[in-house]
């Protein structure tokens, strides 16, 4: 006998189909307006419309007359199955759980190669988003993670990412280091900078044997606004060292064994906000088998992105603006596939 629904389960489900609808309607080519296109030869922002092809409106750059879509360069440039943008967003968003490449490729009803490029092609636009919120104060710390190859020796096509004027032995001459990073293991170690107002971000310094970076690797890295910032960090001596450089910042420091005692704690001179962020990041690293590092950043993105979300309740007001931030960078498609080449750069630093 079909059991009866109770009243406020009809209206959850109420509430969901609604939601559904709204996430429906949202049309994915309103986040790529002539307003925000820039040329995919020249960067000019003088488009103007230039006919109908594919039934999709065409634009043609008055500065160079190279013709594009809406959408060049953006995430969606060169994607098959555009219309369901939305919907992938919204299943990398909507669970705690990060999602495999199989379930969004079942979910969506693409193979997995695709499932696994949209995931790097929506992690990769959302890289530059928007800076980490500003502060008065910053914490800063170095953070390990483990250098990865992930079991693809061999299998990937190395020319996809470099093209046909490869030259052959680059890739030999990869594999060779990434086998000696692997064998000595290696860490990758990111600059995290974290604000008080529960925001973060990481930037790759090097990867190496486990110990302190030099102080001329945090400067080389550097892209935070530090100036007349407070910027707390413990009292390792590169950190003292690149901190010098900056005459208007004020630079706080503790002796971690300090913080360990109980000492100090409540005068806010610590890192405990890049602690805790640390412990729910190895916590959500576990729920991949191993990340391969040349991806890693781009996890370290998505953990980032999902914290910005945080409380996304799917109310068709965040799905919008969540929509919205990966189709916000003209260049994502560029960096997509440069992610291969700069692996390649950062493994010989
Ligand atoms: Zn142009």
């Amino acid at each position: 006998m079909e059991t009866k629904l109770k009243q406020y389960q009809s209206k959850v489900i109420a509430r969901l189909i609604g939601n559904f609808r709204k996430l429906n309607a949202i049309d994915v080519s309103e986040f790529t307006p002539r307003s925000t296109m820039l040329c995919r030869k020249c960067n000019g922002h003088h488009l103007v419309k230039n006919g109908v092809f594919n039934k999709r409106q065409r634009y043609k750059c008055k500065d160079c007359n190279h013709t594009q879509f809406a959408d060049a360069n953006t995430a969606l440039f060169n994607l098959k199955f555009k219309d369901k943008w939305v919907d992938f967003v919204y299943i990398m968003l909507d669970n705690e759980q990060p999602k495999s490449c199989e379930k969004i490729s079942k979910s969506l009803e693409i193979n997995i190669k695709t499932a696994h490029e949209w995931r790097l092609k929506f992690l990769t636009a959302i890289s530059d988003i928007e800076p980490i919120g500003d502060s008065q104060e910053l914490e800063l710390d170095e953070i390990y993670l483990p250098f990865c190859v992930k079991g693809r020796i061999g299998k990937e096509k190395y020319d996809e990412w470099y093209g046909e004027n490869n030259p052959q032995n680059v890739e030999s001459s990869l594999r060779k280091e990434e086998k000696i990073k692997e064998e000595q293991k290696h860490q990758t170690i990111y600059l995290c900078t974290h604000n008080r107002n529960a925001d973060f971000d990481f930037t790759p310094i090097k990867i190496q044997k486990k110990g302190i970076v030099a102080a001329d690797d945090l400067v080389r890295v550097n892209t935070n606004n530090l100036s007349e910032k407070t910027v707390i960090t413990d009292s390792e001596p590169s950190m003292k060292a690149f901190l010098k450089s900056y005459t208007d910042v004020n630079h706080q420091t503790f002796k971690s064994s300090d913080i360990k005692q109980g000492i100090m704690v409540e005068t806010g001179i610590h890192n405990n906000n890049i602690n805790n962020t640390m412990m729910r990041l190895k916590k959500w690293l576990k729920n991949f088998s191993g990340v391969s590092t040349k991806y890693q950043k781009q996890y370290l993105n998505w953990f980032r992105f999902q914290n910005l979300f945080t409380g996304f309740d799917f109310n068709g007001l965040n799905i919008r603006d969540a929509v919205n931030k990966t189709l916000t960078d003209k260049d994502a498609y560029s960096k997509f596939k440069s992610i291969f080449l700069f692996y390649g750069l950062f493994i010989n630093i």
